[in-house]
Order: structure tokens, then C-alpha cells, then sequence
């Protein structure tokens, strides 16, 4: 047997792993993941709460997302998957008004009539509309107005845009939008109830179960790696050793792809495309307390003054029975990484935003949080602008042998487990035609 090629693949999240999983099934090589934090599985990584593990940032699955539905079965996984009914509201005027059924949104009082209907309407030509590419170069905010009204704009949808995405929130292409409707209306069950998908023991049985079978199929994985250069001459280097590679793939974020590769002419394109990809980070603050704060499992938070984009209390999607008796909660926010929320103290930021907590639930108290966690991530979305599509980085770079799989390559759906495993194998298979060829 010729002598194995060496893949080198950067990022230990979903699509790495992936790519490991299918990558190690060859024979020909054999193939290092290196992680730079202290733990596997990217944005979808858990830690320790309750005697079982908690995404730091919330996490679910639809019925659509078929790509990591297939491998959680293939992994011998399927016990641990569970399907909840979901119940999403949101808050504005001064409460939680259900928003989950047609009938929901007709009742809606934030919007006036004429603009429910014009919602009911709009949302169900996106459901229908299955090509997006005429969406493409219009922006959600203008498109969304014309076919809503501004009081629907005012109560619904401009508070979500800003919300996912700050001030770019007017910029952001209608093609986006258009997949975030066409695929949740289509992942209704039968009976017209929305189901989420979770697992006993949080996503972190995924991350644990690619492991575990990377490492017996003879992957060599190490966390705390950094990747600080990658070389025209197949290496890279790490933690400030030199390694050589036959392939590489690097599944992080783009600009920070940009900062790895050398300069150099034939490059120098590619490398601007990456730069040119605006992020946002995400902040999400994780509380348990004994005190039940409604049964909503989700409440986009669609006042002006409200300094996070959605409150979540996980148990009412899972059950409280799976953390000890106590509530899990989260609240979220997409904020710039440079912006001072962002770099605010935990303390600080918990002051901020339990004080509007407070305001959406008078009987809020703080006493009766037993746990605080905050996490930050410093590319979390990336900004799907009406050039987007112009802007997505090739597969291939022009460095021979180093590849690119990331989220800002999927569009216009959003980013998400599913799509980071579909890419995974994908990226596996485009590098293996390569090296067979
Ligand atoms: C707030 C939030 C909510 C979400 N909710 C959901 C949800 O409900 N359902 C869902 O399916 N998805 C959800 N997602 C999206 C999902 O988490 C991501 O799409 C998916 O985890 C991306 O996986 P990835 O491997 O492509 O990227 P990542 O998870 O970002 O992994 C890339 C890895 O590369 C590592 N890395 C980067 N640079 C280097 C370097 N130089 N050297 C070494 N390592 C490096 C990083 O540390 C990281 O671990 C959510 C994401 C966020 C932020």
C-alpha cells in the first residue's frame, strides 16, 4: 500500500467532525482535527449543568433537517432523540402574546388587522414559493413592507431583522429571509403542530459519539491547538510547531481563514473575498432557577428598548425533571464583538438584562437563580447582504491541497447543525475525489 496522505482538518464543530468521521473511513489517509479551544464541538458545544450537559447557546432541530437526523441514526443515536412540541411567543405592549398558529396571528393586537392578513399572506406564498433567486437582490426589509404594511413591520419583523442581525438589519437579502419561513412552515408535522427535535443529554451525545468513533477509526484529535499559519508549501503551523499536511481543511470563520493564508498574488482575491464577510458575535446568558416564568419555550422580544434578542426557557420544551427540578433559561443577543455589551462584565451584562426581565415578568426575582453561566462567541452569524451571494468563498482555494468549509458557504438558509454535517461529508468527498484523482 502507497504511503497514507496526511488531512490536517482546522476546527473541531460539526463540520469537522463530519469531515473527520468520513475522511478516516479511507483508508489512504490518515487525519489529524485540531481544535484551538479546550473542547470539541464548535457553537454546538455544551457544558456541564445539572448532571447532564446544556448547549451554551440554545439548540434544536426541525423535521427537515434530514442531514444529522440520518447521522444521529447512524451513530446508534435515535433513543436519545426527542421530539417536543414547541410554543413561541412574542413580547411587545407590554406582554407575551402566543404567536404559533395562523389563529395567533390574526389575534396579534401590536398589528393591526389589515397587516395580520397581509403577514398570513406573505408567509404563506413563502411557504409555497420554492424558488428564491428572484429574492435574492432585495433586500427582507423592503420586500417584508411592501407585502406586509408598516405596522406589521413596526410589531413583527423589523424588531426580529435587528434583532438577528444589529444595525445591518436593513441590509440583509430577502433569499434569507424567504428560507427561515420556507423551512419552518414546512417542518410542521402532519397534524399542524410544530415539533422541535432535542436529545437526552444535549447535542453534546453527538459531539461525544463522532468523537468516540473518530478516535477508534485511528484520527488523531488534540483541543487547545491554534492554527496560526497555513504555508504554500502543505504546512501549517501550530501552537508555533511546524506540521506538514498532504490536505487541509479549515471549518472556521472566514476573515480568520484570511489571516492564516500567505500573501501572495494568486490569493490575494480569494483572501479579500473572505475579509469581505461581516460576523456577528453572540452572547447568551444562562440562568436555572426554582421559578417558572410562563410556558412560552420561546419569546422573541420585539420592543425597541430591549437589550436582547430572545428569552428561551428551555424546560418548557424538555422538562425541568432533566436538570434536577430546576428551570433552565436562556437569554440571547447577536452584538457586535467590538460594541461595549459584548465586552461587558458578566456582572454588569446579568444587571442589564435581568433589569428587563424584570420589566416583561413583574415577579421575576433573582433570588431564586441557583446557577449563572455566560458565553460569548465572536463569530456567531454572518451578514447575508443583498451582494451575498457574490461574496461566498469557493470550496477550493488557489492553494493547492487546502480547502474551506464553513457556514458562511450555506445560503440562503441559515446556518445550523444540519447543514454543518451536510457540508462535512460534502467537503469530505470533494477532497477525497481530489486526492484519488
Ligand atoms: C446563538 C446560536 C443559536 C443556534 N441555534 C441553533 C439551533 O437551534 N439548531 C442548529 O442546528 N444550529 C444552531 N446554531 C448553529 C450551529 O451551532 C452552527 O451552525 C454549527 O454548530 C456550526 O458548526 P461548524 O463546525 O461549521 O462551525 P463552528 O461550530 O464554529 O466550529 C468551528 C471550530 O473551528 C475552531 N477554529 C477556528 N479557527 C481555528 C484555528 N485557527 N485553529 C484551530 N481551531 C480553530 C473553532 O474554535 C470552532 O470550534 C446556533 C448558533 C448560534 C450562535
Amino acid at each position: 500500500m502507497s504511503a497514507q496522505k496526511k488531512i490536517l482538518i482546522i476546527g473541531g464543530g460539526f463540520t469537522g467532525l463530519t469531515a473527520a468521521l468520513r475522511l478516516s473511513a479511507d483508508k489512504n489517509f490518515s487525519v489529524t482535527l485540531v481544535e484551538s479551544s479546550d473542547h470539541l464541538g464548535g457553537l454546538a458545544a455544551g457544558f456541564p449543568l445539572g448532571g447532564t450537559s446544556l448547549e451554551k447557546t440554545y439548540h434544536h432541530l426541525f423535521l427537515t433537517d434530514t442531514s444529522i437526523l440520518d447521522l444521529v441514526k447512524e451513530l446508534g443515536l435515535s433513543e436519545r432523540l426527542i421530539w417536543c412540541d414547541s410554543s413561541v411567543g412574542i413580547y411587545r405592549e407590554g406582554k407575551v402574546h402566543p404567536f404559533k398558529t395562523p389563529l395567533d396571528l390574526l389575534q396579534f393586537s401590536p398589528c393591526n388587522f389589515l397587516g395580520r392578513l397581509r403577514t398570513g399572506f406573505a408567509a404563506l406564498y413563502l411557504k409555497h414559493q420554492k424558488n428564491w433567486r428572484g429574492f435574492a437582490g432585495v433586500t427582507a426589509q423592503d420586500w417584508m413592507t411592501r407585502a406586509c404594511g408598516a405596522s406589521a413591520m413596526a410589531s413583527i419583523w423589523t424588531p426580529l431583522l435587528k434583532g438577528k442581525f444589529d444595525r445591518h438589519f436593513d441590509k440583509v437579502s430577502m433569499a434569507w429571509f424567504w428560507a427561515r419561513i420556507h423551512i419552518r412552515a414546512n417542518s410542521r408535522s402532519g397534524g399542524g403542530g410544530e415539533k422541535l427535535g432535542y436529545f437526552h443529554g444535549g447535542f453534546n451525545v453527538i459531539t461525544t459519539a463522532l468523537e468516540k468513533e473518530i478516535r477508534q477509526r485511528g484520527v488523531t484529535i488534540q483541543t487547545g491547538a491554534l492554527v496560526e499559519k497555513i504555508s504554500t508549501d502543505h504546512t501549517a503551523v501550530i501552537n508555533g510547531a511546524t506540521v506538514a499536511f498532504d490536505y487541509c481543511l479549515f471549518t472556521g470563520p472566514s476573515p480568520a481563514f484570511a489571516k492564516l493564508l500567505p500573501a501572495q498574488v494568486s490569493l490575494n482575491d480569494y483572501a479579500a473575498k473572505l475579509r469581505s464577510i461581516e460576523y456577528l458575535g453572540a452572547t447568551c446568558l444562562i440562568f436555572t432557577s426554582a421559578q417558572s416564568l410562563g410556558d412560552f419555550y420561546w419569546v422573541n422580544v420585539n420592543e425597541a428598548d430591549a437589550p436582547f434578542l430572545v428569552f428561551i426557557q428551555h424546560t418548557n420544551l424538555v422538562g425541568k425533571e432533566t436538570y434536577g427540578g430546576k428551570h433552565v433559561y436562556y437569554i440571547g443577543a447577536y452584538l457586535s464583538p467590538e460594541g461595549k455589551v459584548f465586552n461587558l462584565p458578566d456582572d454588569e451584562l446579568a444587571k442589564l438584562w435581568f433589569s428587563y426581565l424584570k420589566k416583561m415578568f413583574p415577579a421575576f426575582t433573582a433570588d431564586q437563580i441557583s446557577e449563572r453561566h455566560v458565553f460569548r462567541f465572536r463569530a456567531a452569524q454572518h451578514i447575508v447582504d443583498t451582494a451575498y451571494a457574490a461574496k461566498i468563498p469557493d470550496f477550493k482555494t488557489p492553494l493547492p491541497g487546502v480547502f474551506l468549509s464553513n457556514f458562511s458557504q450555506i445560503f440562503p438558509e441559515d446556518r445550523g447543525t444540519n447543514f454543518a454535517v451536510r457540508e462535512g461529508a460534502r467537503i469530505a468527498a470533494l477532497i477525497q475525489a481530489e486526492a484519488h484523482a
